[in-house]
């Protein structure tokens, strides 16, 4: 099933985080007295145990190999999906396009995670789903946090003649 929300974003933290960054970030979750609001904010829809559990792995050079192994893996399987309701739109146009690898890419509006989001032009190709006003979109989430979006595009014209 979908991964509500990772270790990482639990924490508050991303996945470059050193051992130092975690202990901080877990006091900081534990303690709720960060003066940054948004993670005051955050804080609030998590629960110590979440906390604790995150930490707990996190903390571990090991655990947090296997996590991370475990959460690409997770995400590899969850890149598409075609649930995506109500999700927040963005236009294809806003992401970057790499010619040479064929891959478009844009960092991630929430977790500012650099290429966050990053698919190819075959994937897109694969996954889009045809809207009935006309236009395209796919669904694609996060490398480092659950946020998904709605990525809109019309049929380039070298699709539509074959
Ligand atoms: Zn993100």
């Amino acid at each position: 099933m979908v991964q509500v929300r990772s270790y990482y974003e639990i924490l508050g933290i991303d996945t470059e985080s050193t051992v130092v960054d975690i202990k901080k970030a877990y006091k900081e979750k534990l303690l709720c007295t960060h003066p940054d609001k948004n993670r005051a904010v955050e804080a609030q829809n998590v629960s110590i145990e979440e906390i604790k559990e995150a930490y707990q792995v996190l903390v571990s050079p090991s655990g947090k190999e296997k996590y991370d192994r475990e959460l690409a893996d997770s995400y590899k399987k969850q890149g598409f999906y075609n649930g995506g309701e109500g999700l927040e739109d963005y236009s294809l146009d806003e992401f970057s396009y790499d010619p040479e690898s064929s891959e478009f890419h844009m960092d991630c509006p929430r977790c500012q995670m650099a290429q966050g989001f990053e698919f190819t032009e075959s994937l897109l190709e694969e996954h889009c789903i045809e809207r009935k006003e006309g236009g395209f979109y796919v669904v694609v989430q996060c490398s480092a946090c659950s946020l998904w979006l709605n990525v809109n595009f019309d049929v380039a014209e070298e699709y539509e003649s074959s």
